[in-house]
């Protein structure tokens, strides 16, 4: 999983003032906005862990459509079916998926 952190300057609420962020991406999705003034800092909850887990889909399989509408359904059992279906891939997987939960173990 890719992690870009990027400076930029916008309004914190908390300094009522405009101050300097570091802005994180995680695979090219916003996961975090920090006031580097305060320490402030607004991530986005469980929807990264989805939005990650799709896109991851998306490159792992042919069909992205058809995953992307099975996993909306029901999340926690397509994750529980998961390690079934990505046998041919399964030392990456692990590792992609432990990444994962990194994340959300940060939030
Ligand atoms: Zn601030």
């Amino acid at each position: 999983m890719k992690e870009d952190k990027m400076r930029t300057t916008l309004f914190c609420d908390t300094c009522m003032d405009d101050t300097e962020h570091e802005v994180t991406y995680v695979d090219k999705i916003l996961y975090q906005i920090r006031c580097v003034e305060c320490e402030k800092s607004h991530s986005r909850g469980s929807e990264i862990q989805r939005e990650l887990y799709l896109n991851y889909m998306e490159r792992v399989f042919s069909k992205p459509k058809r995953f992307k509408n099975e996993a909306g359904e029901n999340l926690p059992h397509f994750l529980f079916s998961l390690p079934y279906r990505v046998m041919s891939k399964p030392f990456r997987t692990y590792k992609e998926i432990k990444n994962m939960f990194n994340y959300k173990r940060k939030i």
